[in-house]
């Protein structure tokens, strides 16, 4: 088994990292991060700081910004306008479908992408880390059960019955990712070099929608908020 994780530097794609090099180990990861135009560069410094921690040798950073300049409806990209300083919840109780933070189909964008890399790197399994709470009241469409099972089946096909495509976090909350991680061998440290917030200060800002639910996260689990 050689394993694609599509890996952001954030919280949920890290423990889904920690889990596939426990079980297939780290020459057989190849780990993708994206970067398409977000406001900060600070998951990919967690990204970069998790490859020298597991020993990943296999990894590309890829540059997509270009498919979403001049885009002023998502307010995680460069132009797009303030980020909500609340939670999802909240934010759909006020306007019902997908949130500000929504990325026009990124994880569609994301997985035919990691689908042609997997390909060219001889792996036979990508894997993306959406979760419930993502999914939840379609906030994400492109987190849903519903989505992946589609493009699961669509990159099956494409790639002629040799790349399979999961979600293993899709029907876990943000808690379960994190005891996962745990699981797989996970320390506060290697916590503390993921990035969730939506804003690129040197500190997590604690009220947008990602810190949240980060927060909730860890200490349901025991860790220190970080
Ligand atoms: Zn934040």
């Amino acid at each position: 088994m050689k394993v694609l994780v599509l890996a952001s530097g954030g919280l949920d794609s890290t423990c889904l990292l920690h889990k596939a090099v426990k079980e297939y180990g780290a020459s057989n990861v190849f780990a993708l991060n994206v970067y398409y135009g977000q406001k900060h560069a600070r998951e990919h410094d967690c990204f970069l700081w998790q490859m020298e921690r597991l020993g990943i040798e296999n990894y590309e950073s890829l540059d997509l910004s270009s498919i979403f300049t001049g885009y002023k409806g998502c307010t995680l990209l460069q132009g797009g306008g303030d980020i909500p300083h609340e939670s999802y919840a909240e934010q759909l109780a006020k306007k019902p479908g997908t949130v500000s933070t929504y990325v026009p189909f990124r994880n569609g964008l994301f997985l035919s992408v990691a689908a042609s890399i997997a390909i060219q790197n001889e792996c036979n399994m990508i894997w993306y880390g959406a979760h419930a709470d993502d999914a939840a009241g379609n906030a994400y469409p492109d987190c849903t059960t519903e989505f992946i099972m589609g493009m699961s089946d669509a990159i099956w096909e494409g790639s002629g019955h040799t790349l399979n495509m999961e979600g293993p976090w899709s029907q876990l909350n943000k808690a379960g990712v994190v005891a996962e991680g745990i699981k797989a061998g996970m320390t506060q440290e290697d916590f503390e070099h993921t990035w969730s917030c939506y804003e690129g200060g040197d500190k997590p800002c604690g009220k947008c929608g990602t810190c949240i639910d980060r927060k909730t996260a860890l200490e349901a689990n025991g860790l220190k908020n970080c």
